[in-house]
Formats: structure tokens, sequence, C-alpha cells
């Protein structure tokens, strides 16, 4: 029988796939990782294996400071900084890390990426951020990441001259941010090519972010709620249940390692 913790194996095992799918990494250089729901443990990858070798049976448990607590290999050398951010931020379920390579040549300038175009606006609801500069080793990445995406909407983070870390409600969530993000980083740094490139008014950002993240696509029940929740307020508030709270729930997370 499986179990949990089984699924979040293979749901993070599975997620590198996608990363080389899109085009997001280059040998070994990224790593998903997602956060065992109701517990104080996430799954990451070990460190340096190919992925098309990887295996469910592979991945590494930690604790949330990061020590191994089941699995036969060293965890991903990025395992301290998804770590670090499941401590801080209880509302991710899932961490994704990158050196796609639009995104990181923006963080190489350490320019943000403006929101210039509709699919920023929906995804990321305002610019993406650049981060600090930081060397792997101790939590001074993670802390980096906590202390740029604190109150912003963007899931996605430039470490300055490094490259993307994004979080997300889990580990598939995050996986689709660091897509998004390489996506954008692509199309505005093309458009810089052809003129100047102007960020969207904040009332169309807010517009845009507020309809992708509540209305577009197929209604999970978080969103129905989520989309409903103001309507049943004004038209049945004696009746109505309480607006479900934003997707906050924990949710598995998986890491894994950065380049070995
Ligand atoms: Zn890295």
């Amino acid at each position: 029988m499986t179990t949990p913790l089984d699924r979040l194996k293979a749901e993070v095992c599975a997620l590198h796939a996608e990363l080389l799918r899109w085009g997001l990494v280059a040998w070994t250089s990224g790593n998903v990782s997602g956060r065992l729901p109701g517990s104080e443990l996430m799954v990451i990858k070990p460190s340096g294996l190919s992925y098309d070798e990887l295996t469910p049976e592979q991945m590494i448990v930690c604790d949330l400071d990061g020590k191994v607590v089941e699995g036969e290999l060293s965890p991903s050398s990025d395992t301290a900084a998804h770590a670090y951010v499941y401590r801080n931020r209880p509302d991710v379920g899932g961490v994704v890390h990158t050196h796609s390579p639009y995104a990181t040549a923006w963080s190489a300038v350490g320019e943000p990426i403006p929101c210039a175009i509709t699919a920023m606006g929906d995804e990321f609801g305002d610019d993406i951020p650049v981060g600090p500069f930081a060397l792997i080793g101790d939590d001074s990445i993670g802390q980096g990441i906590v202390a740029t995406l604190d109150g912003h909407r963007s899931p996605a983070v430039l470490m300055r001259q490094h490259g993307v870390f994004t979080i997300g409600k889990n580990a598939k969530a995050a996986v689709k941010a660091a897509v998004m993000c390489e996506d954008v980083a692509r199309t505005v740094h093309l458009a810089r090519q052809l003129g100047p490139v102007s960020r969207l008014p904040q009332q169309d950002i807010d517009r845009l972010y507020d309809r992708y993240q509540n209305v577009y696509g197929q209604a999970p029940a978080d969103k129905a709620a989520a989309a409903q929740a103001p309507a049943a307020a004004q038209t049945s508030a004696a009746q109505a249940p309480a607006a479900p709270a934003p997707a906050q729930a924990p949710v598995t997370v998986g890491s894994e390692g950065e380049p070995a």
C-alpha cells in the first residue's frame, strides 16, 4: 500500500522530467522539492544524479533543517535553501531551482523582469524580482528567497548572478512557475531587441492577476470556492459559508540538488 510519502517521492521524481521537457536545465543543474503535507518533512532529489536515472526510491527525505531522515544518497546541494523556505513559509508546499538561461541572464545583470505582458500579469502579478547574491553552503540563499518574496505576488525570484527559485502551493505549481518564468524572461528579452518595453499599468496587472488566479481554467475546488465566495457573501450573507482562506494548505514539495 502506498503512503503519502511514497506518492510524494514519485511526484517529485516525475516532476524532474518536466525540467528537461521545458528546457530549464543543463546536465543536473536544477531541482524540485515537495513538502509532505502536515509534517515537518520534505522530499528532495539526490545530488548529482542524471534526471533520466532518477527513481522514486532514490528521493531523499529530509527534515526542515535539511537533515536527511531517509535515503541512501546525499541530498541536493540546494537542500538548505529549500528547507529554509519551508521553515519560514508554511504556505509553501513546493520549491524549484533552475539556471534556465533567459531568466538567469536577467539575474546576471541584476534586473527585475518588468511586468510588460499579460502572461506576466496572470502568473506573477508583478515584476519578477531580483534577490541578493548569495553563495551556496548555508542559509544565505534561503534567506534571500524568503526576504525577496515576502509580501510579493511573484512566485519566482531571480537570485542575483545565480538563477531562479520558485515557490508554489505544491511541487507542481512551483514547476509551473519555473516554466512560466523562463517563458516570460525570453519573451521580454526578445521584445527588448525590437524596442523599448513598457510595464503594464498597475490596475491592469491587478485585474489580470485576480482573474487568472481566481477564475481562469477548469475551476478546481479551491479556485471555485475563492471565485464564488465574494458573490455568496453579497447575495446570501446569512447562509454563505465563510470564504475559504486562500490555498495555504501545506503541500508536498521536493527539492533537488544543484549541480553536483
Ligand atoms: Zn543553482
